[in-house]
């Protein structure tokens, strides 16, 4: 799928035969054995990726997920996707990703560091702050993200915070972090309504998902003057027309776990709610909601992506088709690598900002990577998902092209 993207907008934007072959395959691909003492004594033998797909801008920077279902195609593709998304809000970053494969909820935390420190060293010949930066991702945190940074810097000798972002901001972790997805994914909202003429004031939302990125982003909303009609998790929905109190619902799901129960609206579906009446939806759980079955029904105005692929490639012509403008995964939740490029430079220059000083600047890069995106789905006549691939692929082909063959 991400080679299929890449050649979609490779015909599009005329790039070279020689550049696309390049661009379409990673740089570099290093899978380790991790041998993890677990803790009945035995150890046992894991397998572990990390992908760098391109280098030509800058470091490669991408997360570390571990999962049962961890593939290397899988790392391969996600790799590829963050050289895009680095390139579109233009940090001078290339595009990388790892991943372990294992069920880190059947693990004990001994054992999860055991694994962590295990496969930071075997793959720190490749990683670096001048190298390549991980991150976290799916089930890794804040605590592995400080792990990585320990056992990198045992290794040298020396403390070495820019080797890893999303760490705790006691050891150098960037403070607006946790918001950062949101924020970023607000911006955009902010920017599409003004492109289409239309106030905040009266906006609906609708939400699903209710972590990081889906909760933070229905705060930040509501803080802004949105109306949050509805809001999801893994359990289900809750939905009011007239407006959620998203304070409340935050404490509800603190106190019970779900969003679902909360006394201030009515009982809906996941299904329901991407169908649901409003102007804004915001998916911001999972992959592939949005298909051909339900795209003729969805009632937003805006779609969106906080959530990475929520759309599938015929639902997308789809809502292109019924005049619904499409935030693109790469452009509306690249607030969190954008923030964590923040880190990076932070714990070079061993100075830190003010949370105002960050989201200022968050909110330029947004600002700018929403008009670029704007600006080329307009020169080439194509939706935004194509018009942020066609900013972020001519950036990296540029640089690639001036910096010309190796020998
Ligand atoms: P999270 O684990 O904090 O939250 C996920 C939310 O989705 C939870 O509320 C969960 O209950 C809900 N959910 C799970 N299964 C569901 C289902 N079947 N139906 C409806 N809701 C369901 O994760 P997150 O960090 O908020 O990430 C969400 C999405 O955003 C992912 O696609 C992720 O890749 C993307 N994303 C996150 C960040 C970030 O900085 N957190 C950055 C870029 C992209």
């Amino acid at each position: 799928m991400a080679q299929e993207q890449l050649d979609d907008v490779a015909r599009l934007i005329g790039l070279s035969d020689s550049i696309h072959r390049y661009l379409r395959v990673p740089k570099r691909v290093l899978e380790v054995s991790v041998p993890v003492r677990m803790d009945d004594g035995f150890f046992r033998m894991f397998v572990g990726y990390r992908v760098q797909h391109n280098l030509s801008r800058g470091p490669s920077k991408g997360g570390i997920r571990f999962h049962p279902d961890v593939s290397l195609d899988e790392i391969k593709a996600l790799a590829m996707w963050m050289t895009w998304k680095c390139a579109l809000v233009n940090i001078p970053f290339g595009g990388a990703k790892g991943g372990v494969i294992c069920d880190p909820k059947a693990m004990s935390m001994q054992e999860l560091e055991n694994l962590t420190r295990r496969f930071t060293s075997e793959i720190s010949i490749i990683i670096g702050p001048e190298k390549d930066v991980p991150a976290p991702d799916v089930y890794t945190t804040p605590q592995i993200m400080a792990w990585i940074m320990d056992t990198y810097s045992m290794q040298r000798g020396y403390s070495v915070p820019g080797v890893v972002t999303g760490k705790p901001v006691a050891i150098g972790g960037s403070l607006g972090r946790d918001k950062a997805t949101a924020r970023g994914c607000c911006v955009v909202i902010d920017e599409a309504l003004s492109a289409l003429q239309r106030p905040i004031e009266g906006t609906r939302v609708a939400i699903q998902g209710f972590g990081n990125a889906g909760m933070h982003a229905a705060e930040l909303l509501a803080q802004r003057g949105y109306t949050i009609v509805a809001v999801s998790d893994s359990r289900g929905g809750v939905a009011n027309l007239k407006g959620l109190d998203i304070g409340g619902v935050i404490a509800h799901k603190t106190e019970t776990g779900s969003v679902v129960g909360f006394s201030g609206g009515d009982h809906v579906t996941n299904k329901e709610l991407l169908e649901y009446e409003c102007d804004v939806l915001v998916p911001a759980a999972l992959e592939k909601v949005i298909t051909q079955e339900n795209a003729s029904k969805i009632r937003a105005k805006i779609v969106a992506e906080a959530a990475n692929g929520p759309t599938v490639p015929e639902a997308d012509a789809m809502l292109f088709d019924r005049g619904i403008t499409v935030l693109p995964d790469i452009l509306a939740n690249a607030g969190g690598v954008t923030v964590s490029y923040f880190e990076w430079v932070q714990d070079l220059q061993e100075t830190f900002w003010e949370e105002d000083e960050i989201n200022k600047r968050l909110q330029q890069k947004m600002a700018r990577a929403f008009r670029e995106t704007r600006e080329q789905a307009k020169r080439y006549r194509v939706d935004m998902r194509r018009g942020a691939y066609a900013v972020a692929v001519n950036r990296v082909a540029e640089a690639t092209k001036l910096r010309g063959l190796y020998p």
